[in-house]
């Protein structure tokens, strides 16, 4: 059996979404075989805020559930599943994209890099193989170009078969982009990494490790870009009021049908009496 195939077996949902509650190690593992197998792989990296938009999106609710490896990215996923019982940790995106790059650099598998302005595309180009000594780059696009330009575009990355193309195109464009794509790249490894290229760049910084311990990344982004206010602020308190309910929903009927057990257990012998007074 594949890791990935056992994978599914510890599947969980978050909000009816899937989530599959690997970490880095089983994840690579799972890149590393759909290669060996030369299968495409088209990996999500799921948070609080692309559930919520998934609900009001078909395209995007349709290529989440529909994507092959779903990894727990955001805090409010985790916290989403804790909550439910499941032992599970954060997988960034950024650190599984980054975790891929150097097991593509020790394997020689082939990357292409999609997405982020031009001159982040040029500055991470050449740093990314001193970080990652080995690493093979064999197409890049910077995120910037229109739907006319997409067939010669995709032709161009095709032809240089990669086996790992990280899209960095923000959600739900990423999502959409690998999506309408993925018939063109039938042996690859696509990974939605939305904003990775512009922190590998050095023009955005990652919160600070106190922040990721304490689960509170997505508020030094708030911080940091004021502008995702809107965005976060509908996402966020929707997104957890909906757990809660979700949670309260399932202790509500987890007592009915506990109450309805020992109800159970009570009627019987009495029952049972009544059918020996009958017989007498
Ligand atoms: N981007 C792009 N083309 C576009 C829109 C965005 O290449 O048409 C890039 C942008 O330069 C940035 C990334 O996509 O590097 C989006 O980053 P963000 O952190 O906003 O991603 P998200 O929060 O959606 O994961």
């Amino acid at each position: 059996m594949s890791t990935l195939s056992a994978t599914y077996k510890q599947r969980q949902k978050v909000l009816g979404y899937p989530v599959d509650t690997v970490d880095e190690t089983l994840a690579l593992e799972i890149i590393e075989e759909a290669w060996t197998a030369k299968r495409g792989l088209h990996v999500v990296t799921l948070n609080a805020e692309m559930v919520i938009a998934s609900q009001q999106d078909q395209a995007l609710d349709r290529i989440i559930r529909h994507a092959h490896l779903i990894v727990p990215d955001g805090s409010g996923v985790v916290w989403a599943l804790r909550l439910a019982g499941h032992g599970v940790n954060r997988l960034p995106g950024i650190e599984l994209a980054g975790a891929a790059l150097a097991l593509a650099a020790r394997t020689g598998a082939r990357v292409a890099l999609l997405g982020g302005k031009t001159e982040v595309l040029e500055k991470i180009q050449s740093t990314l193989p001193t970080l990652y000594p080995g690493l093979n780059i064999v197409a890049s696009h910077n995120g910037y170009f229109s739907l006319d330009d997409e067939d010669q575009l995709v032709d161009a990355i095709a032809a240089a078969k990669p086996d790992l193309v990280l899209v960095a195109l923000g959600v739900p464009k990423q999502e959409y982009f690998i999506d309408r794509w993925n018939h063109a790249f039938p042996h690859t490894v696509m990974i939605g990494v939305g904003g990775s290229f512009d922190v590998w760049a050095g023009n955005v910084k990652r919160a600070p490790a106190a922040f990721r311990k304490m689960h509170m990344e997505w508020f030094y982004r708030l911080m940091a870009e004021p502008w995702r206010f809107k965005r976060m602020s509908a996402a966020l308190p929707s997104f957890a009021a909906q757990v809660l309910q979700e949670l309260a929903q399932s202790k509500l009927s987890e007592k009915k049908h506990g109450d309805k057990v020992r109800s159970g257990r009570q009627a019987k012998p009495h029952d049972k009496s009544k059918e020996r007074s009958k017989d007498k």
